[in-house]
């Protein structure tokens, strides 16, 4: 208990309480020695006549000086709470405890040499004096319990002793009178401290609490703006940062340029490997974008596998960045055993050519980055005023057939597809014709991709499949049509349904209809793109796989999906004067014989490259050398001039047949 006492006099080991009763302490100290002074000065004052000189004069201006100095110690030279360390304010106060104890007993010893001399009213003064003054210093001290019990202490008990040895009835009980209030006064002040410390940690609690919410909200506004996947920042930040830029420049009249970057083959790399190893995949282009970013360009991550650059120079400075990007993420990825070979394609739209706001500058950039995709070529592309010309252009068309009048507007051509060996006819591809009252004619890959951007694709395709399917019946009964789908209606359920529909209902026999598909068209949705062939494979429809090689997968293609034709693409027929395009396209051929799949050459526009194609070793051609695209008519009189009259079938060649009757009634499962 002793100890327990002990450690208590040595005050608390909390800093902040130290600082805040030394802050106490600073207030109320000049206080309790301007209170000595006063009434000691008073008693002195009293007793003059009655005391001896040395002790009224003497030893009272002795005490009196000496409070005086510490009272210029605790005003004047007392140091700021704000500065004075835990350890300097609790020397502080420790030594305040031991003086004030001292104070104690020195003002008691001088109040009894004192009360030695006079009548009982200077007896009674100097009661009055010590009980008042035991009252004023209890106060004053109260945020130093330690001092102020000492100091009750020190007073109360050699007081008592002095009243009983005086053996003044009137004096004893004054004297237990001012023991007990001291008493009480002392538990009331032991009370007030104990709410004052818990009232100071409370604070400090809170404070710490304050800090730590504080961190954590500077935590999460920081994690609000980062990728968690790349570790780049994320598209939100990327956004405020463009808006920053645009104010910051719409005032300093600067140029700066925005990038959009998309990479190239990500999502077959997704199917093929799975999420985990896609993820893996991205946080190293992030490590690698991340190795770029620094003074004057940042690389953000704007969801799935795009990208934004903010680059503060423009012009052919900001196209080698954009250039540079694109080089880096198409060196190969290692990761665990796997090389990885992606690809990347850039936009890149300069403030404030290309526009003046953010949704602007990204269109902009993103429709550079469209342009780059849609030819196939991988880099990067400087938004030009070409693309401004072809935005307008497009924006027209966009409104030209969204106010069409599909039935009016839209008809079918129709291009024969040969045997070369027998130069007959074995079937005809369906091609889309808009005349736009507006605008004029628009050729169908352009109108196509405008119709999928607005959502006009289905009602298009089952429009001119409708009219395909009507000019139809007038052609001989062994010929086939084939009919172009687009990737958004391959994989509509609603759509496939109605194709099919659309079928019965003009009475042509499925089994003479082909659709055509291209790689791109395919990979889109595989799933269900797959799903959507096996539907129609099922009535005996056949499906092609077009503009076969311009794909990004086209061998494996071949072999995952459930095909009955290949359609080469033109741009092999360039190739076919040299070794090197002659072999490729004889080993695609060779391929689709090895897998039983027919195989059409397109493009053929000249003799040479006929023979080129016999040579090779193909049975199947599409090209102006034999027929452009016509008009249902203009095929029949083509017909009719090449010997066909109603009722007359050209001869099938023997392979088309086995193998179309092999296309159906082998319908192989995926
Ligand atoms: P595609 O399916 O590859 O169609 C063949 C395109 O090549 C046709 O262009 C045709 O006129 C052209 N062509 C045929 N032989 C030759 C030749 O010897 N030399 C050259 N240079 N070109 C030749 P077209 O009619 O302009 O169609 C372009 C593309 O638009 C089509 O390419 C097809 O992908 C798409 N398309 C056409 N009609 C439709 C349609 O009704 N629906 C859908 N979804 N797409 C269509
Ligand atoms: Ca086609
Ligand atoms: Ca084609």
């Amino acid at each position: 208990m002793f100890h327990d006492f002990k450690t208590w006099l040595c005050l608390s080991n909390d800093p902040g309480i130290i600082i805040a009763q030394y802050d106490a302490m600073r207030r109320q100290m000049p206080m309790l020695f301007a209170l000595l002074i006063i009434n000691a000065a008073a008693v002195t004052y009293i007793h003059y006549l009655w005391a001896p000189q040395w002790l009224t004069v003497g030893i009272t201006a002795c005490l009196i000086s000496i409070v005086a100095v510490r009272l210029l110690a605790w005003t004047v030279f007392a140091e700021a709470t704000a500065k004075i360390t835990p350890e300097r304010a609790r020397k502080l106060l420790q030594r305040s405890i031991v003086s004030a104890t001292a104070f104690s007993l020195a003002f008691l010893t001088w109040a009894m040499l004192l009360d030695q001399y006079g009548g009982q009213l200077e007896h009674a003064h100097i009661a009055v004096f010590t009980a008042i003054t035991v009252i004023g210093c209890t106060f004053c001290l109260m945020h130093l319990p330690q001092a102020a019990l000492l100091v009750n202490v020190t007073i109360m008990v050699p007081l008592l002793i002095y009243y009983l040895c005086r053996g003044n009835p009137i004096f004893i009980a004054i004297g237990f009178n001012i023991a007990l209030v001291s008493a009480v006064m002392t538990r009331v002040l032991l009370n007030t401290y104990a709410a004052f410390t818990t009232q100071i940690l409370s604070q400090a609690s809170l404070a710490l609490q304050q800090v730590a919410t504080e961190r954590l909200g500077e935590d999460n506004a920081r994690l609000a703006l980062i990728d968690m996947l790349t570790g780049l920042p994320n598209r939100r930040y990327f956004f405020s940062r463009l808006d920053e830029m645009l104010q910051e420049c719409a005032v300093t009249g600067e140029r700066f340029a925005v990038g959009i970057f998309d990479l190239d083959r990500f999502k077959p790399v997704n199917d093929m490997y799975g999420h985990v190893m896609g993820d893996r995949l991205l946080a190293d282009v992030g490590r690698r974008l991340a190795g770029q970013v620094g003074e004057g360009i940042l690389i953000a991550r704007l969801g799935g596998d795009e990208f934004g650059a903010l680059i503060s120079t423009y012009g052919d400075r900001a196209f080698a960045t954009g250039q540079h990007i694109c080089a880096l993420l198409s060196e190969p990825f290692d990761i665990d055993d796997n090389r990885l070979s992606l690809g990347c394609s850039g936009g890149i739209a300069i403030y404030p050519d290309a526009g003046t706001d953010a949704n602007e500058l990204i269109d902009r950039a993103d429709y550079a980055l469209y342009n780059v995709k849609s030819a196939h070529r991988g880099g990067c592309a400087l938004f030009s005023a070409d693309h401004e010309t072809r935005i307008r252009s497009e924006r027209a068309m966009e409104a030209a057939l969204q106010t069409a009048d599909l039935d009016a507007e839209l008809h079918v051509e129709f291009q024969p597809i040969m045997c070369l060996s027998t130069l007959t006819i074995l079937g005809v591809e369906a091609l889309g014709r808009w005349t736009s009252p507006l605008i004029g004619e628009v050729p169908p890959d352009r109108f196509i991709a405008v119709a999928e951007r607005v959502g006009m694709m289905h009602p298009i395709t089952i429009k001119l499949f409708r009219k395909a399917l009507r000019s139809f019946v007038a052609m001989p009964r062994n010929i086939g049509l084939s009919f172009n789908l687009s990737a958004q209606d391959i994989v509509s359920s609603e759509l496939i349904a109605l194709l099919m529909a659309a079928i019965e209902e003009e009475g042509v026999d499925p089994s003479r209809v082909t659709f055509e598909l291209t790689e791109t068209a395919l990979m889109c949705d595989f799933d269900a793109a797959v799903s959507g062939i096996r539907r129609l494979r099922s009535i005996g429809i056949a499906i092609a796989l077009d503009d076969f090689g311009t794909g990004y997968s086209s061998l494996s293609s071949l072999n995952r999906l459930p095909l009955d034709e290949v359609k080469i693409d033109r741009s092999f027929v360039d190739g076919l004067g040299e070794k090197a395009g002659r072999n490729i396209v004889g080993a695609i051929l060779g391929l689709c014989r090895t897998l039983e799949i027919d195989c059409i050459i397109e493009g053929i526009e000249t003799e040479l490259q006929h023979s080129q194609a016999n040579e090779l070793g193909f049975d199947l051609a599409q090209g102006y050398l034999f027929a452009t695209p016509m008009t249902m008519p203009s095929l029949l009189l083509w017909l009719e001039e090449r010997g066909w009259q109603e009722g007359f079938s050209f001869p099938r060649p023997r392979h088309m047949l086995t193998n179309r009757g092999r296309s159906i009634a082998r319908i192989r499962p995926v």
